[in-house]
């Protein structure tokens, strides 16, 4: 047999794991929940070895080694409690951890009740800790949320490793007692526990990093389509979207139409109030139309204080709705939220054509929005080719109301 010197590993491991606990917070910088219960995970893993291996200087049996062990077991089993919300949370999940946290408070309560009988709580703790670990590996297996990295299938092969080796452990320490006194004696299954356990410590850290790193790059992409100040698309995200939904509707004949929405006097809502207030009031107004929006429709801050939206799937009606619901919803709260009403003007346009660009359809709203703003502001116009689309075809041609946007809200 190798001379594998027990002790030893569990030292370094446990050096190992306090230097990734000191320097981690620091190196990781200013992280979100998922990357701070991984931290505290591995917080909550050093202390456990740490007091297992103090536990281990005491005389054995006595209050000192029963309560430094019983901490041990605590510490490591909420630890992986942190790191499965962790694992969560990456994968883009709502958290669920009861039934892990639930393995966590009995096998420690156990243990520590039955401490005094070492076969038992050999067998107890690994048992249950290899239990709490395949709860954790069936989450990790479950199709995620979100697209993820290969991380998933790096901490899956780690806890499986991890959980097989303690489900060894259990049966050996509360079966084959005498084959396994003690638990940094030179047994083969210390040895491969040990060897396992600092092989392991290194890729899990590998995938928390790579599961970190994955995050970062959904934020940042994220943040690529998304306005800064409001929440909702920019203008370059949602024309692609927008291309794509208006081939689509071309493809199964489904309606599309675009809302164009300028706030009025904006400029005069900065010079009364501030620019704070006037960016609480760009806030509000996307609020508002993320509030009313249907789950099909595609939010835009266009540029400055102009909005649009895409609404797939919607007639002439459908949009009419929406633009009422929006004005109604303004009515419920900018008085409240800002101290003054919050006004709006609008053009609508819809593919009439299937040659129909974004652009034209921009277009054709943008004058039935001028229009809107010389007729007082306030109010929503339908565009000229619009108007014109739900007439009988003969009155097209050559008429002058062709050019002449109207009002969509009596
Ligand atoms: P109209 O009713 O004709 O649309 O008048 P308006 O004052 O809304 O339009 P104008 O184009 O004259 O002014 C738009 C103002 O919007 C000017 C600009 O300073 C302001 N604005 C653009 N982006 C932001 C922003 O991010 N925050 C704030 N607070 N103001 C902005
Ligand atoms: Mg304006
Ligand atoms: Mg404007």
């Amino acid at each position: 047999m190798l001379n594998i010197d027990v002790p030893s590993l569990f030292i370094a491991m446990t050096l190992n794991l306090s230097i990734m606990s000191l320097t981690l917070p620091y190196f990781m910088g200013r992280v979100n929940r998922a990357a701070r219960c991984a931290q505290a995970g591995i917080i909550l893993q050093t202390t456990g070895w740490f007091s297992l291996i103090a536990s281990s200087a005491c005389p054995p049996g006595g209050w000192a080694d029963h309560l430094l062990s019983t901490l041990a077991m605590a510490c490591v089993s909420s630890g992986m409690v942190f790191n499965a919300i962790a694992f969560q949370l990456w994968c883009g999940r709502d958290v669920s951890v009861r039934l892990p946290a639930a393995i966590a408070v009995l096998m420690t309560a156990g243990y520590s009740i039955g401490f005094s009988n070492y076969a038992f709580r050999v067998g107890w703790a690994n048992g249950l800790l290899a239990l709490q670990i395949a709860t954790v590996v069936v989450t990790l297996c479950r199709p995620p949320q979100l697209p993820v990295g290969r991380w998933r299938w790096l901490l899956v092969i780690c806890l499986s490793v991890q959980m097989t080796v303690l489900a060894c452990r259990a049966v050996l320490g509360a079966f084959y007692t005498n084959e396994f006194p003690s638990f940094f004696g030179p047994y083969l299954v210390n040895q491969i526990f040990a060897l396992s356990s600092n092989s392991m410590l290194v890729l899990s850290m590998a995938a928390i990093l790579l599961a970190h790193r994955d995050e970062a790059a959904r934020d940042l992409e994220r943040l690529a389509t998304m306005d800064g100040l409001t929440g909702v698309l920019n203008r370059r995200a949602w024309l692609i979207q927008a291309s794509a939904d208006l081939a689509n509707s071309v493809r199964y004949r489904k309606p599309i139409g675009v809302l164009l929405l300028d706030l009025d006097h904006f400029k005069q809502i900065n010079d009364q109030h501030g620019h704070a207030v006037g960016d609480r009031a760009l806030q509000l107004f996307a609020e508002g139309l993320r509030a009313v929006s249907r789950s099909g429709d595609a939010c835009c801050r266009y540029g400055g204080e102009e909005f649009c939206v895409l609404l797939n799937d919607a007639d002439s009606a459908a949009i009419m709705a929406h633009d009422a619901r929006l004005r109604a919803w303004l009515a419920r709260h900018s008085q409240q939220a800002l101290g003054f009403a919050l006004s709006y003007s609008a053009g609508v346009d819809m593919r009439v054509r299937d040659s129909d660009t974004i652009d034209i359809l921009l277009q054709r709203a943008d004058v039935a929005l001028y229009d809107a703003k010389s007729q007082g502001r306030g109010c929503t116009l339908v565009s000229a080719a619009l108007h014109d689309a739900s007439r009988p075809q003969s009155t097209q041609v050559g008429d002058d109301a062709a050019i002449r946007p109207v009002p969509l809200m009596p």
